[in-house]
């Protein structure tokens, strides 16, 4: 079960309170058992916060529900 932590994740950005996703790097099955933390990127999901206030996505996860 690699993938436990690969899901794709939600937060909130503590920039601008928009909604950000985490992405997983895609990776072949052998290095994702070997991987401690699941590498990704955070992005915004709202195109406007990419075009007006361009800035670094700063999660704050959303607890799990
Ligand atoms: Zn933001």
């Amino acid at each position: 079960m690699p993938d436990f932590n690969r899901r794709q994740r939600s937060a909130t950005c503590r920039t601008c309170e928009g909604k950000l996703r985490f992405y997983p790097k895609p990776l072949d099955e052998a290095a994702m058992i070997a991987e401690d933390e699941t590498e990704g990127a955070w992005a915004h999901l709202n195109v406007n916060d990419w075009i007006n206030n361009p800035h670094p996505p700063d999660p704050q996860e959303n607890p799990a529900p």
